[in-house]
């Protein structure tokens, strides 16, 4: 089958936005339900926008996305955006990490084409769904050419974000995806992108992540540091990880005795902080041997050291890498 010039390819992921559940509620439903070809059914309009085409890579809770999922969105991503009859993608998913799926793609696929990810807070079956509007926004987003050569972007709730930024920040609102303090750098209103900021930060063809021989991501692990932290626990840890990433108090801080362990690691160590509007540089380290996360939240911050440690195990190296993605 030939495709039609500027066509958007749907990758369904699953999550709330293809959950079903008792009708009208927005807490008793199952996610990952509905295929994306049932959840564009919905939303008769989205067919003036552009041809569409989906694939169903799996149906899940986000909870249950895998770096082999990552691994072959990317290669699909990769691959067919080589095709100039494809214009654009948007990728559906659940909220909950949703935004760690972000940041992995806009480091590992190598396109300036549209990559939107969406999702919905409400399940396809409750009052008032979220779902279809994100969905369609999603769509315009992804036919527009303002958001080409702009990253991975997110789009929820009118809104556009950047893949580093965007993060999960409520449990239930309609605008739990959003960036915090970061904010939003476009919006969407009646179909129409008004895309206002770029983000400064390398990302898809200016990244040097290649993950297209990988068959699997090196493995990290985040601990978060609270009063009478044990660090048993981050021993163990750096005995079943290849690098760690500390969740740390305030301004990535720590116990005096979890400082001692983490000098006894032989893993790389991030360092961030457990709180939502953090920030740790070089010189505010406790422990000379670790790297700083500068902003990125702890899980954006394991994501990054996953792709960095597929190049190098070098302290400094990746504390370049820190400042450049
Ligand atoms: N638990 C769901 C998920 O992440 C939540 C959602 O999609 O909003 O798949």
């Amino acid at each position: 089958m030939v495709r039609r010039r500027g066509t958007i390819l749907i990758l369904a992921t699953g999550g709330t936005i293809a959950g079903v559940g008792e009708i009208g509620k927005s807490t008793v439903y199952r996610p990952g339900k509905l295929t994306a070809d049932e959840l564009i059914s919905e939303i008769p309009e989205i067919n003036n926008i552009a041809p569409l085409e989906t694939m169903q890579i799996c149906n899940v809770n986000s909870d249950d996305i895998t770096a082999d999922i990552w691994l072959e969105l990317a290669s699909i991503i990769n691959r067919e955006a080589k095709d100039d009859n494809v214009k654009g993608f948007v990728i559906t998913h659940g909220t909950d990490t949703l935004e760690e799926t972000a940041y992995f793609l806009n480091l590992a696929v190598k396109t300036k084409k549209s990559v939107i990810i969406t999702g919905s807070m409400r399940p396809a079956t409750s009052i008032s769904a979220d779902g279809p509007m994100n969905l369609y926004q999603a769509v315009c987003a992804a036919a527009s050419r303002e958001t080409e050569g702009q990253g991975v972007l997110a789009v929820f709730a009118d809104r556009i974000y950047s893949a580093r930024s965007v993060t999960k920040t409520s449990t239930y609102q309609l605008t739990a995806i959003s960036a915090g303090r970061m904010g939003a750098i476009g919006v969407i209103r009646d179909g129409k992108v008004y895309m206002y900021e770029t983000t400064n930060k390398a990302h898809t063809n200016k990244s040097e992540f290649d993950v297209s021989k990988l068959d699997r991501l090196p493995k990290v692990s985040i601990l978060y540091f609270h009063v009478d932290a044990s660090p048993e626990l981050l021993k163990y840890a750096a005995e079943h990880s290849d690098g760690l990433v500390i969740a740390g108090a305030g301004a990535g801080e720590f116990s005096l005795i979890y400082g001692d362990m983490i000098r006894t690691l032989n893993v790389p160590v991030v360092v961030s902080s457990r709180v939502d509007d953090g920030l740790i540089t070089s010189d505010m380290l406790r422990v000379e041997e670790t790297i700083a996360a500068n902003n990125l939240s702890p899980q954006k911050a394991a994501v990054l050291l996953r792709l960095a440690l597929t190049v190098t195990n070098d302290t400094e190296k990746i504390r370049e890498m820190f400042l450049k993605y």
